[in-house]
């Protein structure tokens, strides 16, 4: 295999020959291909793309690398959720006890923050003591005991993707179809999941703005879960303002504990809830949409899901009693109510900014290594359409100090834009994607 000629076939757009991908992943694995070679291959496919036989075959060989999570013989069905990555999104931790409450197992694997979005990982490192770092046999454990292990991946699952990722990270690679299609469902597809819903972010906030764009990566994973035997299904949802109020790793922690008491923001149940209706459907575990609706609203109602909720944080070894106190997760020294300069409309709540904002206060990471401030962020009340007057508090800025007040108030100024008129927000979810279509929804 001569690596400059394969990088030079997919700069020139052509399909590599079967078997290609696959050796050079083993190739990869092996430490045969230096990350140069293949910082320069995967530029080729941001450009040029993979056919679906190569992207199959690349996704397959990722898979490959590593092991998978085993239920041999239990049959109780498994289902998760995925979201391409988001500003605020939290929606995994209210769906995780919801959907183990109504008697599915939910082996949900997530990542960490990439770039401007939030990572499920580090909010749930903000619960004091919690462990994200299961063995695949404890994961199963747990997921066969309580029905639901929340974690991350293991070296053991889908290294190449591993490397991958954070090669792309730092190369400009991360924005493409067949690439980011490759990575999730290499993991995905290594959980053992009868089932998987997507949530595939579009607008400004999303790695892939674009809708058009973001409706192809959904049709792309969906063909490839479904190839696999996972019964897969997407929604687009909205990412060009934040979802629900809180911004930061802490702060959203306690959003979803209110979220689980009822208390949670309207746009954030909306789309936990429709998410949460894919993920029975797509289980078999309901075959009424409203009535899957309604037991999920019954676990939160009934305080069954926070109490799912606490049973996950104490088996791994994080503090229950937060569920009941959320004062118990650490606190920010400093806060500052953020408000608005001049009267109008809200145009816009950019999602990049406040991510970026958030990471300027040390609740993100700017290289791997880098450990993250779980107490800063923001919680922001003001959206898109509302009017406001000068003077009117939009947010709350959390920081460590009075430097970090400083950078969010800056990174607010950025984020959220006040004029007149504006052109109407990104319907919550705007389509619903499975293997026979595309619908359009109105919510
Ligand atoms: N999430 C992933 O797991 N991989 C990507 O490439 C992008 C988002």
């Amino acid at each position: 295999m001569v690596i400059p000629s394969l990088i030079e076939c997919k700069r020139d757009g052509e399909e590599l020959a079967p078997g290609t991908w696959a050796a050079i992943v083993r190739a990869y694995a092996a430490d045969e291909v230096p990350d140069y070679q293949m910082s320069a291959l995967l530029m080729a496919v941001v450009w040029r793309g993979l056919s679906t036989a190569e992207l199959t075959e690349l996704t397959a060989a990722m898979l490959a690398s590593g092991d998978r999570l085993r239920f041999n013989g239990w049959d109780v069905p498994r289902v998760d959720k995925h979201s391409t990555g988001g500003v605020g999104d939290k929606t995994s931790l209210l769906l995780a006890p919801m959907l183990a409450c109504c008697g599915a197992a939910v082996p949900m694997m997530s990542g960490r923050g990439l770039g401007h979005t939030g990572g499920t990982l580090d909010k749930l490192e903000s619960i004091p003591g919690f462990s994200t770092q299961l063995t695949l046999s404890a994961a199963v454990a747990q997921v066969r005991r309580i029905g639901c292990a929340l974690f991350g991946q293991t070296p053991e699952i889908a290294p190449v993707d591993r490397r991958l990722y954070a090669l792309r990270d730092v190369t400009g690679t991360v924005p493409s179809v067949p690439l980011i299609a490759a990575s999730i469902m290499s993991k995905k597809l290594a959980e053992g999941l009868n089932a998987l819903v997507l949530d595939v972010k579009a607008g400004s906030g999303a790695f892939l703005p674009d809708e058009a764009e973001a409706l192809e990566l959904a049709r792309t994973m969906i063909d490839l879960g479904e190839a696999s035997g996972v019964r897969t299904v997407a929604l687009v949802t909205a990412m060009d303002r934040p979802l629900g109020h809180a911004c930061g790793n802490a702060l959203e922690v306690e959003e979803c504990v209110l979220a689980l008491r009822g208390e949670g923001p309207a746009d954030l149940m909306e789309v936990t809830l429709a998410l949460g209706v894919e993920m029975l459907m797509a289980a078999g575990l309901e075959r009424d949409r409203q009535i899957a609706r309604e037991r999920l609203q019954a676990t939160i109602s009934s305080g069954a899901a926070l109490g799912k909720l606490a049973e996950i944080v104490e088996a791994q070894g994080g503090n229950p009693a937060v569920m009941d106190d959320p004062a118990l997760l650490p606190q920010a020294p400093r806060s500052a109510v953020y408000t608005a300069t001049t009267a109008g409309t809200v145009i816009a709540v950019h999602p990049r900014n406040v991510g970026h904002g958030i990471i300027a206060m040390g609740g993100g990471r700017t290289r791997v290594e880098d450990a993250v401030d779980p107490v800063v962020g923001f919680v922001i009340t003001a959206s898109p359409g509302d009017l406001v007057e000068a003077g009117q508090p939009l947010a709350t800025i959390y920081a460590r100090d009075v430097a970090g007040l400083e950078a969010g108030g800056a990174a607010l100024d950025r984020a959220i834009e006040i004029g007149a008129g504006g052109s109407a927000p990104r319907p919550l979810v705007s389509h619903r994607v499975t293997a026979a279509g595309v619908e359009v929804l109105t919510r």
